[in-house]
């Protein structure tokens, strides 16, 4: 492939998407309009599921299936050629009532890639009592250093970041994109690729058709134990706790309809401190090491559009993806270099395209 892109966002949709590209040949340059993976990708908890999966369509389980299926060997990957580990660990996820045990029993029976147990959450973690699901599958990713080896390996395969360059403006002329207008001038290329996350429907503009893509607003919490108090994820309703090897431990999230605003909240925090008490005493007394709040890329029932513009043939997009973005991303960046190359899906991929909505 001797074909050129600029791709339009430097989250992790961005730099699997330039990973895929490059490792095909093809020359590529990633524009960003701050600095690379600081947004969404880095907001993440890193949980490589959905949090109760049986409560999603199947769009959206067969992409995060595929995704978590492709992490193990892509962070060994990353982490072999950039000494960076993004320590993918498969921790498992405990679920604390109330759920549907049928329900959740009868839909892993029915996809392979999940095993679910009914349990003593004391058996698992001697901090939580009471039932709860354990889901021995279900893995997770830090996500600031996937992102920190992603960047490293897309530039140690020729690919080029542009940081603080900020794209204003898709120029088409005659059915075709023609260049990009950004704040280091005008760009082009033969091949455009917009992964702009919460943004991408303002980076699209007259072009977005009838995209379906805006921010939700999740806050997080972290704290720092000496030694890890849980083994496992926890996951209550939609509270989640995620325990990182050496004692950090997350505390998340919310949906917030809040438009593009990053700001954090001390009632969002006050909230999700003592609903993580409930679960895990001893947070009471611990430290709040540090609060933050990030942009998902919200679109209907969580299905991301992955794929070439219905009207311009050199534009493509790969975003939407949602809570699950880091999940889906090395699914996501294999669709959409199948459907450049012209090589066949490894899934049905309509879904996907649904998103224009022409
Ligand atoms: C609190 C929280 C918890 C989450 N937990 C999980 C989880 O456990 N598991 C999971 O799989 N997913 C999770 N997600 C979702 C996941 O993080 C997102 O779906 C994913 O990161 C989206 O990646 P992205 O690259 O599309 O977007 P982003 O990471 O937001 O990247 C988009 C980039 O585009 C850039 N950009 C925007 N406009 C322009 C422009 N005009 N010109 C140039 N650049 C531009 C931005 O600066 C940004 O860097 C979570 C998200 C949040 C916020």
């Amino acid at each position: 492939m001797n074909s050129d892109f600029l791709i339009i966002g430097g989250g992790v949709a961005g730099l699997s998407t330039a990973q895929r590209l490059l490792q095909q040949g093809a020359s590529v340059t990633i524009l960003e309009r701050g600095a690379i993976g600081q947004e969404a990708s880095w907001a993440g908890g890193g949980i490589l599921s959905p949090l109760c999966p049986w409560n999603y369509p199947n769009e959206v389980t067969r992409l995060t299936t595929r995704g978590a299926g492709l992490f193990s060997a892509w962070t060994e990957e990353l982490h072999t050629v950039t000494g960076i580990n993004p320590e993918y660990e498969q921790s498992g996820m405990l679920v604390l009532p109330p759920f549907d045990a049928q329900t959740a029993v009868h839909w892993c029976a029915a996809h392979n890639a999940y095993s679910v147990h009914q349990v003593h959450a004391a058996d698992y973690s001697p901090h939580i009592q009471g039932d709860a699901l354990y889901l021995p599958e279900v893995a997770q990713v830090r996500n600031p250093r996937l992102l920190r080896a992603l960047r490293q390996h897309v530039e140690s395969l020729g690919g080029r970041i542009i940081e603080q360059c900020t794209v204003s403006d898709i120029v088409v002329e005659n059915g075709q994109v023609q260049s990009l207008t950004t704040s280091r001038g005008k760009l082009n290329a033969q091949g455009y690729i917009v992964t702009a996350g919460a943004w991408s429907k303002e980076v699209l503009g007259q072009h977005a058709l009838r995209l379906d893509i805006k921010p939700m607003r999740g806050q997080m919490l972290l704290f720092k134990f000496d030694v890890s108090p849980l083994r496992h994820i926890v996951l209550q309703d939609d509270l989640y706790l995620i325990p990182r090897r050496d004692g950090y431990l997350l505390v998340g999230s919310t949906l917030e309809d809040v438009g593009f605003d990053h700001r954090t909240t001390s009632e969002v925090r006050d909230m999700l401190w003592q609903r993580a008490q409930k679960i895990l005493p001893s947070l009471r007394d611990m430290p709040l090491v540090q609060h933050w709040a990030g942009l998902r890329p919200a679109s209907p029932h969580n299905i991301p559009t992955i794929g070439r513009h219905p009207q311009l043939d050199n534009l493509y997009l790969n975003s939407g993806h949602f809570r699950y973005g880091v999940t889906m991303a090395p699914a996501s960046a294999e669709i959409l270099l199948n459907e450049i190359t012209g090589a066949q899906q490894c899934l049905d991929v309509t879904p996907y395209q649904a998103g224009w909505g022409s």
